[in-house]
């Protein structure tokens, strides 16, 4: 890895690509997030400009700060951030379309409120827990059905599918472990058919994992250090809200 952006992002998508055929799977349903805390604007449009095209923030501080910076150049913005309720008004502003981060009822009641007050809706993923470690936030993957039952009653929130961190290990087989129980929690909500409820995606896979959760079903990885190289802060300070 090196500082030019534009070339590891090559590196990554032909990574996914090799993959992609490994598992025979077609590269055209892996997207690529580029998870851009503490990256400059500048060197996120560098990304922008060599043809990626979805980002996201982990703070809502973040968010505001770059973006002004980066409005010129379409792309689409997700969060992907531990969200406190008092912040979804700037959610809205700052030209969020999808919460990646949705894992209680309270904050999805909120959301629907201010959605209401906007009549506008929002896209949202369901993060799910599935390493078991306290540090990490998301819904117990027991509790994961109830919520998105309780959720889909909310009609301007439209839940589109699930995310997870997994497991930081080097034991690959914990790692894939924590993505076939996100798959497997997919399936089931899938065969379940609740009314407004489409379970297409799977966000699973950073850095140190996007090959495994690709061959785990994947629909859209998340890397940051792998493009923009290494981060100042741990990454507990982005997760601890
Ligand atoms: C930082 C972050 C990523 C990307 O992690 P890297 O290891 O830098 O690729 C993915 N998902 C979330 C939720 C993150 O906070």
């Amino acid at each position: 890895m090196n500082n030019d952006i534009a070339s590891n992002l090559q590196k990554i998508s032909s990574r996914i690509e090799k993959t992609c055929t490994r598992c025979k799977r077609d590269p055209a349903e892996v997207k690529l997030l580029l998870a851009t805390k503490t990256v400059s604007a500048r060197r996120i449009k560098e990304a922008l400009l060599a043809g990626q095209t979805l980002i996201a923030e982990n703070k809502v501080q973040e968010l505001k700060e770059k973006f002004g910076s980066l409005q010129d150049i379409p792309h689409t913005d997700h969060f992907i951030g531990h969200l406190q309720s008092n912040k979804i008004k700037d959610i809205l502003k700052y030209g969020v379309s999808c919460i990646q981060s949705l894992d209680r009822l309270s904050l999805a009641e909120k959301l629907q409120q201010r959605l209401d007050l906007e009549d506008r809706s929002m896209e949202v993923f369901i993060q799910v827990n599935t390493s078991n470690e306290d540090s990490k936030y998301g819904v117990h993957p027991a509790l994961a059905i109830e919520l998105v039952k309780e959720i889909a009653k909310l009609p301007r929130v439209q839940v589109k599918g699930l995310m997870t961190i997994g497991l930081f290990s080097g034991e690959a087989v914990k790692v894939r472990r924590c993505f076939r129980l996100l798959k497997s929690i997919q399936q089931e909500i899938l065969a379940l058919n609740i009314p407004g409820v489409e379970m297409n995606e799977l966000s699973m896979g950073m850095s140190n994992d996007f090959e495994i959760a690709i061959e785990e079903g994947a629909t859209m990885v998340r890397v940051g250090t792998a493009v923009f190289g290494r981060r100042k802060y741990p990454d507990s300070y982005y997760w601890s809200g």
